[in-house]
């Protein structure tokens, strides 16, 4: 289990808002865990037209917090 830290992409508004909350992606905002071969898409604007997949632990200086659920 990966431990995540403010500012890496299990943090971020973009990680996943491809398709919305999931309760996987849920359970990773609020216990900052996610499991070490778990990836998810980036929906940043700049990167959604090359389908960017990163880890929970990936960061970029897109980073946007992502709101409490
Ligand atoms: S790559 Fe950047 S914009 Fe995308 S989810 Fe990670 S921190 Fe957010």
């Amino acid at each position: 289990m990966l431990h995540i830290q403010n500012g890496q992409c299990g943090t971020c508004t973009h990680f996943g808002e491809t398709h919305g909350s999931t309760p996987q992606l849920a359970t990773i905002r609020t216990k900052h865990e996610a499991p070490e071969t778990f990836v998810d898409a980036c929906g940043h604007p700049r990167n959604l037209g090359l389908h960017l997949q990163v880890s929970s632990i990936s960061r970029c200086d897109g980073f946007e917090p992502a709101k409490p659920s």
